[in-house]
């Protein structure tokens, strides 16, 4: 890094302890040094230095009694990086794991994502490190109470429109729209994900595990290769995981392995969808109960186990760094030639330039599941017309749209002189949007 080294020098000084952060601005730092050098005009204006700073960062205290009568005290988060383009817009996690800089990394993902959608849309990421694991239901109820009466008075439709994440699914948005009502006393698209009777769009469930397959199926299409008969890994056994089965499988290939935190399943067959959704949607238990269902399939312990499964294409949809440089290696020396990633940061800087360098058909988180978010603004969008679209609309909307993301990465990265680096390209393409508009608005 050369023009930008200060931009990254100062970031480190500036949030010690956050690696995560540091990896994000960093990979997207990379990517820009020719941008940089093109555009004279960015780097006197600061352009780049602004855009690694939130605009807003809140903390705050979120106090919930458990079913015994105990007081817990959990920590909460909203980080609004960037609203140049529209409206913060990002998910809430809810995970011992998130801290601040966990949630700055995702927030500042989110605001090239959200520009590459091409939909107005600006970045925010949040959430708390509550463990909703083992919680009764009125516990998540109580929590997600406590974490809106804070929140509310941050966010609003023109404002700031909060999605899930882990750990927040269709009950927790429940439960935290409800509090927004009650408080605000206004039926309005503050949040997205919602249920399809109360504001909810069809297809935003389904949107990010689809829209990674639509995104890699225009990647493997540009070079010659299809989910038609392909061996598919795909980590994790949450939303974005269990919709990347169903199109995937719908596409023609044949998911052998899927995991959870603690381990990972392998089913020769193919894994079977409805036993997974009835343990992980249903039953809310360990993927370890498949095999007894489907006693041919056999269950290993330990999350990263799962990359040693032999297979053509791989969709990390668990979290971040879930694939280091060993288990990119193994990957690689087992043939697989394609990886698109479902989750947000799931490879390590090491893990994706030994992919980029062996030629891996590589689609980067912020293009590759994207679908999210872009139905995320559908559903705002619908929100606002007081209208809803089918589910046939929606699904076709989003097609169009990763085939859109893809081919400004790929034309990107082309123009750039990076051909086929589709995370080069995404980086330059998502920045210079939102950095045309932060220069235009003097901010
Ligand atoms: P869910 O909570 O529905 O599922 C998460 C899955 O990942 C679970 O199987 C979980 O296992 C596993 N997992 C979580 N943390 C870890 C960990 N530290 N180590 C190993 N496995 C883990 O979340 P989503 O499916 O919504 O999100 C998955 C990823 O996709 C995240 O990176 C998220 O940021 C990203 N994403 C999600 C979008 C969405 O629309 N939902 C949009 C864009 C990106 P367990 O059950 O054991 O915790």
């Amino acid at each position: 890094m050369q023009i930008l080294k200060h931009v990254m020098d100062d970031v480190i000084k500036r949030n010690p302890n956050e690696p995560e952060f540091h990896q994000a601005v960093e990979e997207v730092l990379l990517s820009l040094e020719p941008v940089a050098a093109k555009h004279p005009e960015w780097v006197k204006d600061k352009i780049f230095d602004k855009i690694v700073e939130p605009e807003r960062q809140i903390i705050f205290r979120v106090p919930w009694i458990d079913d015994k009568g105990e007081e817990h005290i959990n920590r909460g988060f909203r980080v609004q990086f960037n609203s140049a383009i529209g409206p913060y817009k990002g998910g809430l996690r809810f995970h011992p794991s998130v801290n601040i800089g966990i949630v700055k990394f995702l927030g500042f993902e989110q605001i090239f994502k959200n520009s590459l959608t091409g939909l107005p849309i600006g970045g925010g990421k949040g959430g708390s490190d509550f463990d909703p694991k083992g919680k009764s239901d009125g516990e998540i109820k109580r929590f997600c109470q406590s974490f809106m009466l804070e929140l509310n008075r941050h966010i609003g439709e023109n404002t700031d429109v909060p999605a899930g994440d882990i750990g927040v699914g269709g009950r927790e948005i429940g439960y935290l729209y409800g509090m927004y009502k009650k408080i605000n006393n206004e039926f309005t698209g503050v949040l997205t994900g919602k249920g399809l009777g109360w504001g909810g769009s069809l297809a935003r469930k389904e949107a990010t595990g689809y829209g990674l397959c639509y995104f890699m199926n225009e990647a493997l299409k540009a070079k010659g290769k299809s989910f038609k008969g392909a061996n598919v890994v795909i980590s994790g056994s949450g939303n974005v995981a269990i919709y990347a089965n169903q199109k995937a499988t719908e596409l023609g290939a044949k998911v052998v392995a899927m995991s959870d935190s603690n381990g990972y399943i392998y089913d020769s067959n193919g894994i079977n969808l409805s036993t997974i959704r009835k343990i992980k949607e249903v039953e809310r238990k360990r993927i370890s109960e498949y095999v007894k269902y489907h006693p041919n399939a056999t269950y290993t312990e330990g999350f990263r186990g799962i990359w040693n499964v032999k297979c053509d294409v791989a969709l990390p949809c668990a979290t971040q760094n879930e694939i280091d440089e060993n288990s990119a290696k193994t990957l690689i020396a087992n043939g697989c030639y394609a990886v698109g990633e479902g989750a947000n940061m799931p490879s390590t800087m090491d893990a994706v330039n030994l992919f980029i360098n062996n030629k891996i058909i590589f689609g980067p988180a912020k293009a590759a599941n994207a679908g999210g978010v872009a139905t995320s603004a559908l559903e705002m969008a619908q929100n606002s017309m007081r209208y809803s679209w089918t589910f046939e609309e929606v699904d076709s909307k989003l097609q169009e749209i990763m085939k859109n993301i893809y081919e400004k990465c790929s034309s990107t990265a082309s123009e750039y002189g990076f051909e086929d680096n589709l995370v080069i390209g995404a980086n330059i393409a998502g920045f210079i949007k939102v950095a045309e508009a932060m220069y235009a608005q003097g901010i």
